[in-house]
């Protein structure tokens, strides 16, 4: 038995308890459910679920696949010049959560202050200057918000910038980057607008001809979503599922997954919900699918387990089950078309699934990267400092400095990705991406399979990051110069 001081006294730990949380004091890893906000599993008895990049994960061949068949689309049936064909999709080239300026044909990273970050702005697959990015801007990085595409990142009339915010979106940023190298390198006079509107097209007609979901069958393998439903069934949790994706596909997947009964653990499934709609309207009453797909005409006065629903929306939902508020927990990879609504207007618990933590965790957890931000850190707390000495010595040094710091600055977003860097932070921000991550989802993880790791009854404890004005100064990081320098003594 060993004790642990506590301010009101002693308080007993039993021997051999493991008090460490999955990976709180390790390293960071993909295995881990981070918490925005606090959630206790024990007070969660509903489990809700999207299906697409949620229940069912896809490898990324599935991109190379998407991308392929948008740009044989574009050939053919726009009349897009043959040598487009001639380029291969670029794997990584892409992350989510990028925007893009329809008018200028530009891809780009902005930051949670809807700022572009400096060096990540791509013309086609070249990199922009930021000088040029500046004239471009009207002298600034600054983009309004005016210019955005709507909340849920639709482009309707008027908008200049959108946001590719879907997994799905990987092959059709990089479609996009693409054809526009092409026509500016051929020297090709072009509109971007065209460019944007017969990609979007082209991607819209993999979806729509169904390539899409011939090619999911295929790729789908050995996945833990059934260790997932069994083990939340089996605590008497009750399930539901409120997809965007049709009911043969689903049930494809999920008979591959789960079995033939898969549709047993699930109390209510929603298939075509038209997600965000289904949350925001309440216009489309349920429809019930016999057992072959067919759409029925009766009036809908309750969800049953077993029966499959198409469409309805989410205040009938409500109504009809009675699961309101924090007993619900529903899991998505949109956060803007899955989760904002349900964050913002109805008040169900939120679990965004974040499939890219698996990389950005292993670069976070990697040696060079602890030590060049740590260092990163101190030059800059050093710089704080010198900047008020004002005679020639102090100032060559500081440029100096500041030069470093931008060689630190790229060396830490290319371990990330070499042209967008990572998709939660820019050099000093959080991204535009993150910020609506924390917003919109009470906890996040990799994949659904993270919920393995925990019991049912686990409470998830955001940690305490220190607000600015809470914050130590650069300058008491001393300690962290230090024991730097001391490692790297001989
Ligand atoms: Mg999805």
């Amino acid at each position: 038995m060993f004790y642990l001081k506590l301010s009101h006294g002693f308080s007993s730990i039993p021997p051999g308890s493991d008090l460490i949380p999955p990976g709180a004091c390790k390293s960071l890893n993909s295995t881990v459910i981070y918490a925005n906000n606090e959630v206790n599993l024990s007070e969660v008895d509903i489990y809700g679920f999207d299906y697409d990049y949620t229940l069912a994960q896809y490898s990324s061949t599935l991109n190379t696949l998407i991308y392929n068949t948008a740009r044989s689309f574009l050939v053919e049936h726009f009349k897009y010049p043959k040598d487009i064909g001639k380029y291969d999709y670029i794997p990584n080239f892409a992350v989510r959560g990028l925007h893009y300026d329809i008018q200028k044909g530009l891809l780009m990273k902005i930051d949670a202050f809807h700022y572009i970050e400096p060096g990540t702005v791509y013309r086609g697959l070249s990199p922009v200057p930021d000088e040029e990015v500046l004239q471009l801007y009207g002298g600034t990085f600054h983009v309004p918000l005016q210019q955005d595409s709507g909340f849920y990142g639709k482009v309707r009339s008027g908008p200049k910038v959108k946001q590719f915010m879907d997994i799905f979106s990987i092959p059709e940023m990089t479609l996009l980057a693409v054809a526009n190298d092409f026509f500016n390198t051929n020297d090709i006079d072009y509109d971007p607008v065209h460019l944007f509107k017969d990609v979007s097209e082209a991607i819209g007609m993999v979806h729509l001809k169904g390539f899409m979901y011939k090619w999911v069958m295929q790729d789908l393998g050995e996945k833990p979503t059934d260790s997932v439903l069994h083990r939340l069934v089996g605590h008497g949790k009750k399930l539901f599922l409120i997809t965007n994706s049709p009911f043969s596909f689903v049930d494809k997947g999920m008979t591959h997954m789960v079995g033939q009964n898969w549709r047993d653990f699930f109390d209510v499934v929603i298939v075509q919900a038209d997600k965000p709609h289904f949350f925001t309207d309440c216009i489309k009453p349920f429809r019930r699918l016999d057992g072959n797909g067919d759409l029925q005409w009766e009036k809908i006065n309750s969800l049953d387990k077993g029966q499959i629903y198409k469409q309805g929306n989410l205040f009938d939902f409500l109504r009809l089950t009675g699961w309101r508020g924090s007993k619900v927990l529903y899991f998505g990879d949109h956060l803007y078309s899955d989760l904002a609504d349900l964050m913002l207007r109805h008040g169900w618990r939120t679990a965004a699934i974040v499939p890219e933590l698996d990389h950005e965790t292993k670069v976070v957890s990697a040696h060079q990267y602890a030590v060049t931000l740590t260092w990163l850190q101190a030059l800059t707390g050093l710089m704080e400092r010198l900047q008020v000495h004002r005679d020639p010595r102090s100032k060559k040094v500081f440029d100096e400095w500041q030069k470093e710091r931008e060689e630190l600055r790229v060396m830490t977003k290319n371990l990330f990705n070499p042209q967008f860097g990572s998709i939660f932070r820019t050099c000093h921000n959080p991204t535009y991406f993150s910020r609506r991550l924390s917003r919109f989802s009470d906890i996040y993880m990799a994949s659904l399979s993270c919920l393995l790791n925990y019991d049912l009854s686990y409470t998830f404890y955001p940690r305490r990051t220190p607000l600015q004005h809470e914050a130590p100064l650069w300058m008491d990081q001393q300690h962290s110069i230090q024991s730097l320098m001391s490692q790297s003594a001989p």
